[in-house]
């Protein structure tokens, strides 16, 4: 039962349609196993973005996500944002500072760490990306930053995956890894099985295969998956997806992307909150949402 009081901090989520999500759930159920005297809501926003930060700012509200299809728009809203949040473009997490409000990317933080979970390691690896919406994006920086031996990105329109591209190729140029800037590629989805290497960590990025279409997946072709050693869908609904599904029946391993969800959520509410979420309220998180 949520204690509201005179001296409760509040925080919330930003986006358009909103009444999905579960970020309210989680946040207040850590708050509720901390005693933590907050409370987080969810805000459907219609358009005037900086009308918006200007008054939850004024107000006092301590932390805000920000989700579809806000994004890349908040960021000129920010007075600043972490380093590889711009790189990526992307900010989903906003903490009030006494300048405004400051931003990073929690995607990356909650993929990491549903990596370092499951022992997924990506340092001399062949990554391979299918998607290159906002989601792989992160996808891709975070990939980057782990120095794997290569990146393919794999999308349905080429001119995206080829901007991405660019940019994590400067990404690496830029951080010293010239060896990966040059290990950049692209590949149309239609030619996924003319990838070039074997043994791929995959992360699956596009919202094909999302509930109620549970049925669909981006690849079908089964000598794309014989390629795959490990799966990572970021979809978590359904909680095995059709891509889940084929990467299995090749006998690989495969993770769903709700680890990411929840940590990407933990990670945000250290970030307000300067603390450490214990691993077993992470693991109640969890079991509340499996
Ligand atoms: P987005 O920006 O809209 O990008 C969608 C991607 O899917 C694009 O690459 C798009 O290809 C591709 N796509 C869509 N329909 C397709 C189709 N019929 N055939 C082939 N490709 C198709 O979306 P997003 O924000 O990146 O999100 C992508 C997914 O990641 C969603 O399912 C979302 O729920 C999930 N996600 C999960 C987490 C988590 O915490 N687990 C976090 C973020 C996102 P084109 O470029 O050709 O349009």
């Amino acid at each position: 039962m949520v204690k509201i009081d005179g001296r409760t901090a509040l925080y919330g989520i930003i986006g358009n349609p909103i009444e999905h999500t579960l970020s309210p759930g989680i946040h207040n159920a850590i708050s509720g196993a901390l005693g933590i005297n907050a409370v987080y809501v969810p805000f459907k926003a219609n358009g005037d973005l900086k009308a918006m930060v200007k008054g939850l700012y004024s107000l006092g509200v301590k932390g805000l996500n920000v989700t579809v299809p806000y994004k890349t728009e908040i960021i000129k809203e920010l007075y600043g944002i972490d380093p590889m949040a711009r790189s990526i473009g992307a900010v989903n997490t906003l903490k009030y500072t006494e300048h405004g409000y400051y931003g990073y990317n929690t995607d990356i933080l909650g993929l990491s760490r549903e990596l370092d979970d499951e022992g997924v390691e990506l340092a001399g690896r062949h990554a391979v990306i299918l998607g290159a919406g906002g989601a792989a994006r992160a996808v891709a920086f975070l990939c980057a930053s782990k120095r794997p031996a290569s990146i393919t990105i794999i999308n349905r329109t080429i001119g995206r995956a080829q901007d991405l591209k660019t940019d994590v190729s400067q990404y690496a140029a830029g951080n010293g890894m010239y060896e990966l800037s040059e290990n950049v590629e692209v590949l149309q989805d239609t030619q996924a099985s003319e990838l070039k290497y074997d043994d791929c960590i995959v992360f699956q990025c596009t919202s094909v295969g999302l509930a109620p279409n549970d049925n669909e997946a981006v690849i079908n072709d089964e000598e794309f998956y014989k390629k795959i050693s490990t799966g990572v869908d970021l979809i978590y609904r359904p909680s095995e997806t059709l891509f889940m599904k084929n990467v299995r029946k090749a006998g690989k391993t495969a993770h769903n992307g709700l680890k990411m969800l929840i940590y990407q959520a933990v990670s945000a509410y250290e970030i307000w909150n300067g603390i450490s979420v214990p691993d077993e309220v992470v693991e109640n998180l969890r079991r509340m949402l499996v």
